[in-house]
């Protein structure tokens, strides 16, 4: 019964700690540093698994990248002897680069100003992009005042056409102002996208956004200019926090309405052609060169760490602007952005594992072995987690789990602990007490006896022994049967215990023989308790088994340390032989000398 109880008990306890970590976890999400903590371990363990996964994913070989490099950058100030370079040579450059036929040319450079000294090649550059309709400029949304920009009103047909739905404004896709493409380049071409990006709190890179807001109107990303002709697609809708392009090409948005990336590999994932290789092939008219584009989606950015477009993202902390967007790009085409499940998953993810590491806590007798099986849950939550965004693009938590299961697991070490050690003290008081009486048993007796003749040798404390007898116990027992005999037994035991001190040791010492260990207590103080007890005993009425009150009588022999001897055996003997003279002389008495 007692039993039941304490594992009832565990239970429940062990119940209020998984459920007293949840309700913590949740009070604690209120306050926004212990949310912004867990969110960066979050993060970083997003990065890791990114990582991770990056290596086994393959990269669309379509997309390529004319990169502004440190090479190109100096062959420009050696050639032309300045940057940015002048328009006349991008005109040249997209005009070369078309006769490969190229899916796109897709800048990744704001064109913001005409520039006065050189009208003539922003007409060429101009009536290059007029000439090839597959030429995607970029602009960008900031927040700047009225006052240091007018900000821009743009043509209906740069705005994103939404077929149904919308989006809820947040910091992260409205804007106030924005750095326009120059109205030249504009009359020419509708093919505009924004290039924004927006870093996390520790400075990395793990969303974009797909589409922006500015005066109430819609923008889209470049990226996603680019992905909504390769679709031949005029309009989006906006439909269970995704937007949707076509059936097959969905962009799943996160609380602040951005896309998570989902990365194909760090710096150089996308073929590099360095710029200045090309004005180098046109110069000399090489028209093989060019056949490297033909169907390619091409961007065209800055990588060199000179001209300072570096962003750090989850794989990479050195990541040139332009292969953030091509990795949109090519999320898009693969339909593959990274989701997040509802954070009630998350939740119950974490409850089920605590669950089970606490309940394995309280199943494994071995410690080595019980923190071995939270190594290995631990490690293999981290492994399904790495496992789940690879093969299902899903970014499942955590911390959490990790945090909660932690928790339970050192709580319910504690509880249990706690309970053992209560366990051990239940058993070491049944191994000690005797059953029927309560008294404690013989093997006590004995430990208790060489204890107290140890600290009297060594401190020169003393102590005494009373011996009891019950009289007549066997015609006791005959005539009013073993069970009443019992009832008397447990009775005198009651009488014994209620008469010695705390520090007086009432034994068992078999049969119905009792003992009494009176610690630091001479032969006087020894004699005078012994009487106690005889007349109490003497004066009690005993309620036998049937109701029946009878009175019962002892004898009592008294021996002490010292003046009747120095081992356990002595003493014992000296007590012995004071009851047995009891006995002989008439019963119902204390003997202390003999
Ligand atoms: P005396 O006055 O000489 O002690 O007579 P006595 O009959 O008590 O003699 P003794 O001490 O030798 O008797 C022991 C008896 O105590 C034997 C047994 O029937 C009884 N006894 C011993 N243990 C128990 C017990 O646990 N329960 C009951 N009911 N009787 C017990
Ligand atoms: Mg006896
Ligand atoms: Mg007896």
């Amino acid at each position: 019964m007692k039993e039941k109880y304490i594992k009832l008990l565990t239970y429940v306890v062990y119940t209020l700690i998984v459920v007293g970590i949840f309700v913590l976890l949740i009070w604690l999400g209120r306050f926004d540093s212990f949310r912004n903590f867990m969110d960066k371990i979050e993060s970083t363990s997003f990065d890791l698994r990114q990582s991770i996964i990056s290596k086994y994913k393959k990269p669309n070989k379509d997309i390529l990248i004319i990169a502004i490099d440190d090479a190109t950058y100096e062959y420009v100030m050696d050639k032309y002897g300045s940057w940015p370079i002048s328009r006349s040579v991008w005109a040249d450059t997209v005009n070369f680069v078309e006769l490969g036929k190229p899916k796109n040319i897709i800048f990744d450079l704001l064109f913001i100003k005409s520039n006065l000294s050189d009208i003539k090649s922003d007409i060429a550059f101009s009536n290059s992009i007029k000439d090839n309709d597959n030429i995607y400029l970029s602009m960008n949304f900031d927040n700047y005042n009225d006052k240091i920009r007018m900000s821009p009103v743009f043509e209906d047909k740069l705005k994103l056409k939404v077929k149904e739905g919308f989006l809820a404004d947040n910091p992260f896709i409205t804007f106030i102002n924005a750095r326009a493409v120059m109205p030249e380049l504009v009359q020419v071409t509708d093919n505009i996208g924004s290039i924004n990006v927006t870093r996390d709190m520790d400075g990395i890179i793990r969303n974009i956004t797909p589409i922006f807001k500015y005066k109430g109107d819609y923008y889209p990303n470049l990226s996603l200019k680019v992905a909504m002709d390769l679709y031949k697609v005029n309009e989006i809708s906006i439909k269970n926090n995704s937007i949707v392009i076509d059936n097959n090409h969905i962009i799943p948005l996160d609380m602040t309405n951005r896309a998570i990336l989902n990365w194909y590999g760090g710096a150089g994932t996308y073929e590099h052609v360095p710029m200045w290789e090309i004005i180098e092939a046109r110069k000399n008219n090489d028209l093989d060169y060019v056949q490297k584009f033909k169907d390619k989606i091409i961007y065209v950015g800055t990588t060199a760490t000179s001209l300072s477009d570096i962003k750090s993202v989850p794989v990479e902390y050195n990541l040139a602007g332009v292969e953030l967007h091509t990795t949109f790009l090519n999320n898009i085409i693969d339909n593959n952005f990274i989701k997040k499940p509802n954070i009630k998953y998350d939740f119950l993810i974490s409850i089920f594992l605590s669950i089970i590491v606490g309940y394995c806590v309280l199943k494994i007798t071995s410690v080595i072995k019980t923190i071995l099986f939270l190594i290995v849950i631990l490690i293999l939550y981290g492994a399904i987690s790495v496992f789940v965004m690879y093969h299902y693009n899903l970014w499942i938590t955590i911390v959490l789990p990790y945090v909660s299961t932690i928790t339970v697991f050192v709580l319910t070490y504690c509880e249990k602990y706690l309970l053992k050690s209560k366990d051990y003290e239940q058993t070491y008081k049944l191994a000690v007490t005797d059953g029927l009486t309560q008294l404690y048993n013989h093997r006590y007796f004995q430990e208790q006896m060489i204890n107290n003749i140890n600290t009297y040798e060594r401190y020169g404390v003393n102590f005494s022994l009373i011996l009891i007898d019950i009289d007549f116990f066997k015609k006791f027992n005959d005539t009013y049967g073993h069970q009443s005999g019992d009832c008397v037994l447990r009775q005198v035991a009651n009488i014994l215990k209620k008469i010695s001190r705390t520090s007086d040791i009432a034994c068992r010492y078999g049969g119905e023989e009792m003992a009494i260990i009176l610690t630091n207590t001479n032969k006087d103080e020894a004699i005078i308790t012994a009487n106690k007890v005889c007349n109490n005993v003497r004066e009690n009425k005993f309620v036998l088994a049937n109701g029946e009150k009878v009175n019962v009588t002892i004898s009592v022999g008294v021996a002490s340390v010292g003046i009747n001897g120095k081992t356990p055996q002595e003493i014992i003997e000296y007590a012995d032989k004071c009851l047995y003279f009891a006995k002989e002389h008439g019963r119902n008495q204390v003997v202390s000398d003999v």
